[in-house]
């Protein structure tokens, strides 16, 4: 059988758009990698605890395998209101005006806020450096991402938000802890950023897929602490360690959570059943023995790079975005390409940012492995 059909020809100008190709050419170097130490992947390395494996074999033994309501299951969505009643004094109930979903991963939830609030001409503020799909969603809902350059320190601050707004911003994107920096905004910046957006009357949603993974004695801080005209983004993937069941929750103002249900409905119809079952008792589970340990992790990246490069010290999440110091001459894809030729995949700061002056590491990986991995880079940037 031949084909004959143009399939290029046919495709969207919103996919032909989307820039995969700073990801591609990183891959495409780590094939020439035959046991490669990897530093470049987003996922926890800790297996899903054993109490939530069981659940989950239970829902499936359980016939609990068919359509959920679009929302989420109740059980599930009442540890989500009572989660955020505890940490906001946020009210859920159907008197409230705010209200929670339960979404197909992080990346389901913030697809459906981009297509829910944004259309042709708008924008949306995102930090640069981004995680990698902020500026393809704004582009998928036809609108433009813009750009706040938080370089040298990372740090999205009022300030620089500010100087971004325009009459067509339509909301403002933060991600704390962040990708690909680690940094934690503190309590005061988040405040600011709230009272900026509401006085502006824009949409703040903030991306708080890392909210578990804070390093004591920095805390988590969230502008739901200050406003409740805020789109709160979650996901269970990587604190639970199960990024492939594809789960997180929305929660924010009752008109956008409807709206952001309307497209659920007729796109992923709900999040995976199974697995809204298995993670119930989620937030049973003690994460504190993990986050001393990736805190020991971001210790061993300062300690090993922090001397010989610029290392902003990662406060939260699992990765670090360290400068190629200028004196190299390098960019981000140039250091990488070295980097794989002495077995350690990093991704080049280019795929996150305007700029392809740094790289990021994620220390997810079993601590022998890093040190050694570490010690390779630190004698590439000497
Ligand atoms: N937001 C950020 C900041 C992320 O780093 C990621 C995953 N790397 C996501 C969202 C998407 O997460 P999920 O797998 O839950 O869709």
């Amino acid at each position: 059988m031949s084909s004959s059909l143009d399939i290029e020809r046919l495709l969207s100008a919103r996919v032909k758009d989307i820039e995969t190709s700073g990801i591609r050419r990183a891959w495409a170097l780590a094939q020439a990698c035959k046991d490669p130490i990897n530093l470049s992947i987003g996922q926890p390395d800790f297996d899903v605890a054993a109490s939530i494996k069981e659940a989950a074999i239970k829902a499936i033994q359980n016939d609990l395998n068919g359509y959920t309501q679009t929302a989420g299951i109740n059980p599930l969505l009442d540890t989500v209101h009572q989660r955020l009643n505890g940490q906001y004094g946020w009210e859920f109930g159907e008197q409230s005006n705010l209200s929670a979903m339960v979404t197909s991963g992080t990346a389901g939830a913030l697809t459906l806020a981009c297509l829910a609030v944004l259309g042709p001409g708008d924008e949306i503020i995102v930090p640069d450096p981004y995680f990698v799909i902020y500026p393809t969603l704004a582009r998928i809902a036809e609108a433009k991402a813009v750009l706040c350059d938080t370089y040298p320190d990372f740090r999205m601050t009022a300030e620089r938000i500010e100087k971004c707004i325009t009459a067509k911003t339509k909301a403002v994107l933060i991600n704390s802890p962040a990708n690909p920096t680690g940094v934690v905004l503190n309590a005061k910046e988040v405040e600011n950023i709230a009272i900026l957006c509401r006085d502006k009357g824009i949409l703040l949603i903030t991306d708080e897929i890392y909210d578990e993974f804070v390093f004591p004695p920095v805390v988590h801080s969230s502008p739901a602490e200050t406003s409740e005209d805020v789109l709160i983004i979650r996901g269970y993937g990587k604190t639970y360690g199960c990024t492939g069941w594809r789960m997180g929750y929305a929660a924010g103002p009752r008109v956008l959570i409807d709206s952001m249900l309307k497209l659920q409905q007729q796109t992923f119809v709900c999040a995976p059943s199974v697995m809204q079952h298995a993670l119930l008792g989620a937030y049973d589970i003690d994460l504190s023995p993990l986050i001393t340990r990736f805190a020991n992790r971001r210790d061993m990246v300062v300690d090993l790079l922090g001397d010989i490069t610029e290392v902003i010290v990662p406060d939260g999440a699992f990765y670090a975005f360290p400068k190629i110091p200028e004196r190299h001459n390098m960019c981000g894809m140039e250091f990488i390409s070295k980097a794989v030729e002495h077995d350690v995949l990093v991704i080049q700061g280019g795929v996150f940012s305007n700029f392809d002056t740094h790289f990021r590491i994620s220390y997810a990986v079993p601590e022998n492995k890093l040190e050694s991995g570490l010690r390779t880079l630190r004698s590439l940037l000497q």
